[in-house]
């Protein structure tokens, strides 16, 4: 329980309506969009300045208050659960867009900006952020950088730290800390915004984010290619790279999602599909004409039963729907769905889609999946029901089984979801231990009290 005299310090500091303190506003905050973890805080503030949150965690820090960071509470690892109770700071008051630099292509924003907020006032001015978690319309900008997260655009543009040029951070002791620039070289010292980009709110609060911009591309064209084996679907897209073209995007969905959503919003999909590829390509238009055409010819070389070329926006859109479509569709499939995030190097999806066949016929769990596999980014997911825990357990090695599936061919434990709680058992097998001891070091440098996001990354007693 948080003291009496520290709340009303907090409501000094931040104006009692930005306190919440209330069953039902703390059980808001207690949950992100991870099915299986719950934890209520003690207080959630709503800060509107950089001022306030320097002062919020100097008080938290003399007194030793765990404070959780929070965007819009959309991460899918655990990351935003206030699992040791105490503060949670949710940047969602800190809304503005301070610049959009047209000359020098850059922005600056601040934390609380959502993602599709955003990328709508850059398309008035022509500008471009790539970025794109398929959680565009409730992410926030900070909690994108506190995630390093990716999104479809990421196999030719790349992932969030490719964009940052400069943060504005709050440091545990409430020192706020300016790291990087509005320039697009910086060869200053160490590289520290890269440091913070990633951390999950373990190692400050950012409060302002500048980020570099592109130009919007003059032309795209979509498609969706029609695979009759899963595996065969995963071979193309290394076919596809392999010959040196690289999309914009290349999304993977399966049957099972396919005929989700074809039953909540028929839109004419192939239902018998094992898998679908969606593809999109950008530039200038004649060189979209030429792509597309490679792609097409590569996709069905590769064994492609069917490849629609989107005749027109419209067409695309409904296409890009689907995919967006995708979590939501899976989510409420099963009491409990353990949706996981693992990428392998490109050239290895297919054997990975093998090894995760092979998997689910030896466990009888079915697995689904969806992803980026342009970057060779999948999702699988568990149904299950945690209220059973013999089958929750199972469920759960099963998911094991597929992180070392996934890290034997070369792979990684988190492509772009982080650790947060889900995965710090993992953690160890899946980093070097001087990697892991230079981390912690880190950590008990910038923040000793261990106040910031606690229970995070490592295992309990390891922070
Ligand atoms: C339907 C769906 C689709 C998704 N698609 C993608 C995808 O395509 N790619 C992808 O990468 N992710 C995806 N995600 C995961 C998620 O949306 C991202 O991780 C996103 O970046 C989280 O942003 P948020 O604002 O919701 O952050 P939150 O969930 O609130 O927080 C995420 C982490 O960041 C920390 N944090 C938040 N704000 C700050 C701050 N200002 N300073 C310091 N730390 C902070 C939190 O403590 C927490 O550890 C998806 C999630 C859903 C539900």
């Amino acid at each position: 329980m948080i003291k009496p005299d520290i709340l009303s310090q907090l409501q000094k500091i931040i104006g009692e309506e930005g306190v919440l303190t209330t069953k039902e506003d703390l059980y808001a905050y207690s949950y992100d969009s991870t099915a299986t973890w719950t934890h209520l805080p003690d207080v959630v503030v709503m800060p509107t300045t950089t001022d306030q949150i320097s002062q919020v965690l100097k008080l938290a820090n003399e007194n030793k208050v765990p404070v959780t960071p929070r965007g819009g509470g959309t991460n899918v690892s655990g990351g935003s659960i206030p699992i040791k109770g105490g503060i949670v700071l949710c940047t969602t008051r800190m809304n503005k867009i301070l610049d959009i630099n047209k000359t020098n292509l850059t922005a600056t924003v601040e934390p609380g900006v959502v993602l599709q907020d955003f990328n709508q006032a850059l398309a008035k001015e022509g500008l471009f952020y790539p970025p794109d978690p398929v959680s565009f319309l409730g992410c926030t900008l900070g909690g994108n950088v506190a995630e390093n997260s990716g999104g479809p655009y990421c196999v030719k543009y790349g992932v969030t730290k490719q964009y940052i040029l400069g943060l504005e951070v709050v440091l545990a002791n409430g020192y706020v800390m300016h790291v990087g620039g509005v320039t697009v070289k910086n060869r200053t010292g160490y590289e520290l915004a890269m440091l913070f980009t990633g951390s999950e709110g373990t190692l400050g609060v950012i409060t302002k984010i500048t980020v570099r911009l592109l130009p919007m591309p003059l032309a795209n064209k979509t498609m969706m290619a029609v695979f009759d084996d899963m595996a065969v679907g995963g071979q193309a897209v290394s076919n596809i790279i392999g010959r040196g073209v690289v999309p914009a995007k290349i999304e993977f969905v399966d049957n099972f999602v396919i005929r989700r959503i074809e039953e909540i919003t028929p839109m004419g999909l192939p239902v018998d599909a094992k898998a679908l590829l969606l593809i999109q390509v950008d530039g200038n238009p004649a060189g979209v004409e030429m792509d597309t055409k490679q792609i097409v010819d590569i996709l069905k070389e590769s064994g492609a039963k069917n490849v629609k070329v989107a005749k027109d926006a419209a067409e695309a859109e409904t296409y890009w729907k689907m995919r967006s479509a995708g979590f939501a569709a899976v989510f409420g499939a099963a009491h409990t769905v353990i949706a996981e995030d693992v990428a392998v190097p490109r050239d290895k999806l297919a054997e990975f889609i093998k090894k995760l066949e092979e998997i689910s016929k030896r466990t009888g769990f079915f697995i689904q999946y969806l992803g980026h596999a342009g970057d060779g980014n999948l999702h699988p997911s568990i149904f299950t029901d945690m209220r059973n825990k013999e089958e929750f357990e199972r469920a759960q090695e099963t998911m094991g089984e597929i992180f070392r599936a996934a890290m034997e061919l070369g792979g990684v434990l988190s492509g772009e979801h982080g650790i947060g709680l889900e995965k710090q058992r993992f953690l160890k097998e899946a980093m070097d231990p001087v990697a892991i001891d230079i981390m912690k070091k880190i950590k008990g440098i910038l923040d000793p009290n261990n106040i910031l996001n606690p229970g995070k990354i490592w295992e309990e007693g390891e922070a």
